[in-house]
């Protein structure tokens, strides 16, 4: 093999290193460092003072690939590398045992050379170790196979050496009597020192050795670039090359050492009776090894199973919300051609058949909720959310529809279509509807009463008028009091009798823009009459010209029921005293509008500020505990909120809060 020095060189070494150019993305040129164990012959090993070998070959070649300047640094041992890499000493190991799994699997490169573990023995020994009678001492390379294997070779003493070459030379000194090595660098250095005649393997242990290059914990970006450098070199041939030029040369001295050790062992008949005898020992501790593997190989296929499975099942419940969702759920792309949708979006296509491919325009339902939004739907890069869209059918019903539309962005942030979530929310607003008829009977009733009083007065009056006219026919001055009173009272009743009924009566929900004091007015109107004799004084401070989104008869309904409220407290209030107050307040202020209900009445302590807005929460006798949860909803509706503030004793505050110019 005197030759093999000459065709190992095929870059520049300079004092035993290498260096091969590299521009960083800087423009900066860095160096990295290479630790590397140079006692492993063919791979990588120091002859005329030059680093050499398979591995030396393949990254000089994988470093110009990918401009790569490097520095090697020996280490004598394997673990010193790994040290070092770890310290941040040198940014890559050359020749790392490959782990197949754990931590250091994630950063260690595709494999650059493979091998397997042998026995070596003096054959003037081999006999003797066959025999298994005298104990025996063996060197192996730590890292390479356990020290667990070794010991359970019977009737042997592991040394455990740094590395290849020194667990060669204690067998070449006679200092161990066998070597568990590395085939291929055992071979090579048998033969480099043509000493193949004197030694013999004696057992093959089909144990795998791979070597990579390991690189520090996170360094994805070098493991990306070697990993894309070996597959160039092996795309272009140079790794094969590189390979023959090395092993393949071994293989033949391999096969003719492997052929000369048969010869050899053939030679002594008997040999091979006790060959067979360690064959099966062999054979029972690989059968072991078999076996480990075995276990180890079906743990790491259950957890792939249940990887399979989790992921599997995550799929599937991720198919199966959509499948089952109540809510229906269409995707489409930026032409608004539909890519996705659910079982419960086919029935909102209203008979037209819901298919992909088709543009979303075509349904009317989805069109009408898309008619304000798709022109800029895209560009805005924002979705909508909560947004209501209500409809009559053809038999004039009303179906209440609330919907999100949300953008679907491609992992580069750009736009790649949209995603419309639909609810029918008519059942759930006819509920809404039925809570809020039933608190306005409730309401209803106690108001009839305090304006009936209200009518009775003037209704007392025009009967006393009437029975006079008869007796004051000539009196000027009494004909011009009735012609006035009547009138002018009989038109309060009017409108009290109208705001009544108006409140009363039952109404779509409907939303639009409207005054706060024109709805504020007319329920005082309504709860005026009720405050009489009742030491109450009843007063409104009303910022004219403030406009509110919604639905009009909702938010009279939520006043009537914060009056009412008050009132109520008022009239609970035991201690006789002066005049009490209730106040209906509107005002602007920091772009927000504010809608208040002040009472001095009993007022509530914590727990029950707390509890006041939950459905059917009273502390009345005859309560139904719905009025302030009308109001809170009423609120929410309409993207406000509603503050409860009380001390017992003292009285209460209850406040909407709307941001303004809130709506559409
Ligand atoms: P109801 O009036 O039918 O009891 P509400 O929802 O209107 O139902 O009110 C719930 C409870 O909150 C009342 O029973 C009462 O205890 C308390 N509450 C509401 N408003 C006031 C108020 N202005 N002052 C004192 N307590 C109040
Ligand atoms: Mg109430």
């Amino acid at each position: 093999m005197k030759s093999l020095g000459k065709i190992l060189v095929f870059l520049a070494f300079i004092s035993g290193s290498c260096f091969v150019l590299r521009d960083t993305a800087q423009g900066a040129e860095t160096v990295l460092q290479v630790g590397f164990d140079p006692h492993l012959p063919p791979y990588q090993f120091i002859k005329d003072n030059e680093y050499q070998g398979v591995h030396i070959d393949l990254l000089n070649a994988i470093a110009q690939e990918e401009d790569l300047i490097i520095e090697y640094v020996p280490f004598d041992t394997m673990t010193g590398c790994m040290d070092a890499l770890e310290e941040g000493k040198v940014d890559m190991v050359l020749g790392a045992i490959l782990e197949k799994r754990g931590k250091r699997a994630q950063y260690g490169t595709e494999t650059l050379s493979s091998s397997s573990v042998c026995m070596i023995v003096p054959k003037n020994k081999a006999e003797e170790f066959l025999e298994g009678k005298k104990m025996t001492k063996a060197s192996y390379q730590e890292g390479t196979i356990t020290f667990s294997f070794m010991t359970n070779i019977k009737n042997l003493r592991a040394i455990p050496v740094s590395n290849q070459e020194r667990g060669m030379q204690l067998l070449l000194d006679n200092d161990v009597d066998a070597f568990v090595g590395v085939k291929s660098s055992v071979l090579y250095q048998l033969q480099e020192r043509h000493l193949e005649d004197d030694y013999t393997i004696i057992s093959n242990y089909m144990l795998p050795i791979e070597y990579n290059i390991q690189v520090r914990e996170g360094d994805r970006e070098l493991l990306e670039q070697l990993n894309r450098g070996i597959e160039s070199i092996r795309i272009s041939g140079k790794y094969a090359d590189i390979h023959r030029k090395w092993v393949n040369e071994n293989d033949y001295q391999l096969k003719t050492a492997i052929k000369r050790i048969t010869v050899g062992v053939g030679a002594a008949g008997t040999a091979v009776l006790i060959l067979t005898a360690v064959g099966v020992r062999i054979n029972h501790i690989l059968k072991k090894q078999v076996e480990e593997k075995t276990i180890e190989l079906q743990e790491a296929n259950e957890d792939l199973k249940k990887l399979v499975i989790t992921t599997r099942n995550s799929n599937e419940l991720r198919n199966c919300v959509i499948e089952n969702s109540p809510s229906a759920i269409i995707v489409f792309d930026q032409q608004f051609k539909i890519t996705l949708f659910n079982p419960s979006a086919f029935e909102l296509a209203e008979g037209k058949k819901l298919e992909s491919g088709r543009n979303i325009l075509e349904y009317e339902l989805f069109r009408e909720i898309l008619e304000s939004k798709k022109e800029m739907l895209f560009q805005s890069q924002k979705g909508y959310q909560n947004q209501e869209f209500s409809r009559q059918t053809g038999a004039g019903e009303y179906l209440y529809y609330r919907y999100n539309l949300y953008l679907l962005f491609h992992p580069d942030q750009k736009v790649r279509g949209a995603i419309l979530v639909i609810d029918d929310v008519t059942a759930e607003n006819r509920l809404k509807e039925q809570t809020i008829e039933r608190q306005k009977e409730e309401a209803l009733t106690r108001m009839v009463a305090g304006i009936a009083h209200e009518i009775r007065n003037p209704l007392t009056a025009i009967k006393t008028y009437a029975e006079l006219i008869p007796l004051k026919r000539d009196n000027a001055e009494f004909q011009n009091q009735v012609s006035q009173y009547i009138p002018r009272e009989v038109e309060r009743m009017n409108v009290l009798i109208q705001d009544l009924i108006d409140y009363a009566k039952p109404k779509k929900r409907q939303r639009e823009w409207f005054l706060i004091e024109e709805v504020a007015e007319s329920c005082g109107l309504l709860i005026r009459p009720m405050t009489r004799g009742k030491s109450v004084e009843f007063s409104m401070e009303l910022e004219p010209g403030l406009l509110l989104w919604g639905d009009r008869g909702h938010f009279r309904q939520a006043l009537v029921n914060l009056l009412l409220n008050g009132l109520e407290a008022l009239e609970r209030k035991k201690e006789p005293g002066e005049n009490r107050r209730l106040c209906l307040k509107s005002w602007a202020e920091n772009g927000c509008i504010y809608v208040q209900v002040s009472d001095e009445g009993i007022g509530m302590d914590e727990e029950e500020a707390e509890k006041a807005a939950e459905p059917f929460f009273t502390t009345k006798a005859t309560g139904t505990g719905l009025g302030l949860s009308v109001c809170k909803q009423f609120a929410e509706e309409n993207g406000g909120t509603m503050m409860i503030r009380s001390e017992k004793g003292k009285g209460t505050n209850i406040t909407f809060c709307f941001k303004k110019n809130r709506g559409q």
